[in-house]
């Protein structure tokens, strides 16, 4: 077997884990495995590969699908307050999955399954969608609704596919073949978590109550307004906890935890493979003082003539005004630019991972994020609320 051929020679680093190589391959000689991280990945087996070197024209680490630069850029908020506050941010997923279900079509996005792993499923109507609002921090797998969706789109369904860019670029190379009827829409993301972390994590707050019995929401309006927190239920009450004083979303926002292709993701960059991205527009009231911040705002990015006429059609959804990447950018840290920025890796993330492999998600997280999440906390409570959002965007 040629090692040039098939993907086992795209470095681990590199490998997005979005399942287009597995789903493609014509002899089935592709399987998915944990890696040391705890992140699905490739492996090929070996007896049944006959280097046909097809999932490497799939695999977006290595073919990137055609990329736009972003024409428009928005700051939006759903003007449906009840769906708004289901929502993570301005509400932008409802106002599009409602548009697509009444052209007949249908959505795709990330739900929790029985067992806490974030999934990406198919929904008819707008109930099924319930379980897709809110962020679900952590790596989630699309493989399986790649073939789905091709089925759908070759007997003339309208698909809406919402997920992160990556699992977008993978789904179009999947697919091979430009279709009318796919909108593609993807969000700014700072890197997808390792489900074998959270996994770990959730061990240590269902002690208590079982699994199934568990309720977690990152960022629920409901218990604490548009902030960046977590909040589940133990045996007792439910708890809120911030991104500082929670561990497994420090490790997040730190990016410990987070998958090793997001370090150097050629997906979060002004040209976008998605017909429409989406996220936080964090400090939208420093440029836009006609929205009510406290219910939640959303940045949309519209990429493709196709991106154009989705917006336009469910604007009256919306109360929207026109914004500037570079403001949409500077607050979330992240790059819109096109210059390549490679984000630093924390130098105890092999540590933290080896150490949560040994000894579990509480030691490993006393020692490498105890001290830390307590510094944090004591310049949060030092420094004045105006320079706060400056030492944040050193993370
Ligand atoms: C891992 C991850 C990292 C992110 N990082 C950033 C960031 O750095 N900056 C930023 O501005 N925004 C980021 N976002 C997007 C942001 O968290 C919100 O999801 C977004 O603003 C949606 O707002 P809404 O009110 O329209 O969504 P909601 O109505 O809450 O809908 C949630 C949407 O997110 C999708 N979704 C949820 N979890 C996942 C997942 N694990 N994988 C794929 N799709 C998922 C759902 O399918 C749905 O489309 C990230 C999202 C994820 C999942």
């Amino acid at each position: 077997m040629s090692e040039a051929k098939n993907i086992s020679s795209v470095k681990r680093e590199s490998c997005t884990g979005c399942g287009a190589c597995m789903k493609s391959c014509p002899r089935n000689a592709i399987v998915f495995e944990d890696d040391e991280e705890g992140f699905p990945s490739p492996k090929i087996l070996a007896e049944a590969c006959v280097d046909c070197g097809l999932c490497r024209q799939v695999c977006p680490a290595i073919t990137v699908p055609e990329k736009h630069g972003i024409q428009k850029a928005y700051a939006i908020q759903l003007t449906d307050p009840d769906a708004l506050k289901k929502s993570t941010s301005g509400g932008f997923f409802t106002a599009l999955s409602r548009e697509i279900f009444a052209r007949g079509g249908v959505v795709y996005g990330c739900v929790w399954d029985e067992k806490y792993n974030a999934v990406i499923r198919r929904a008819e109507n707008e109930a099924e969608t319930e379980p897709m609002r809110g962020s679900k921090y952590v790596w989630s797998w699309a493989g399986d609704t790649y073939p789905e969706i091709k089925k759908e789109l070759e007997s003339g369904r309208t698909i809406l596919f919402t997920g992160l860019s990556c699992q977008v670029a993978g789904l179009k190379n999947y697919l091979r073949k430009r279709y009318d009827n796919l909108y593609t829409v993807g969000f700014l993301c700072g890197g997808s978590p390792s489900p074998y972390a959270f996994r770990e994590y959730l061990k240590t707050i269902t002690k208590n109550v079982p699994l199934d019995a568990l309720d977690l929401k990152f960022r629920d309006k409901d218990a604490g307004g548009v902030g960046v927190h977590i909040t589940y239920n133990t045996s007792k009450r439910r708890k809120c906890q911030t991104y500082i004083s929670n561990p497994y979303y420090y490790a997040f926002y730190t990016k410990v935890t987070v998958r090793r292709s997001c370090f150097d993701c050629p997906y979060r960059y002004e040209q976008r493979v998605d017909d429409i991205t989406f996220g936080d527009y964090w400090e939208v009231e420093k440029y836009h003082s006609e929205f009510d911040v406290s219910a939640g705002v959303s940045a949309v990015l519209v990429n493709t003539e196709k991106g154009a006429e989705l917006f336009d059609a469910l604007k009256s959804q919306l109360a929207f005004s026109e914004a500037k990447c570079r403001e949409i950018a500077a607050a979330n840290n992240l790059t819109l630019g096109e210059t390549r920025k490679v984000h630093t890796v924390p130098g105890f993330r092999d540590a933290f991972f080896s150490e949560l492999r040994n000894r579990g998600w509480e030691k490993a997280s006393k020692k490498y994020l105890r001290n830390k999440r307590r510094l944090l906390l004591w310049i949060k409570t030092k420094t004045p609320k105006r320079l706060w959002a400056a030492v944040k965007r050193l993370r």
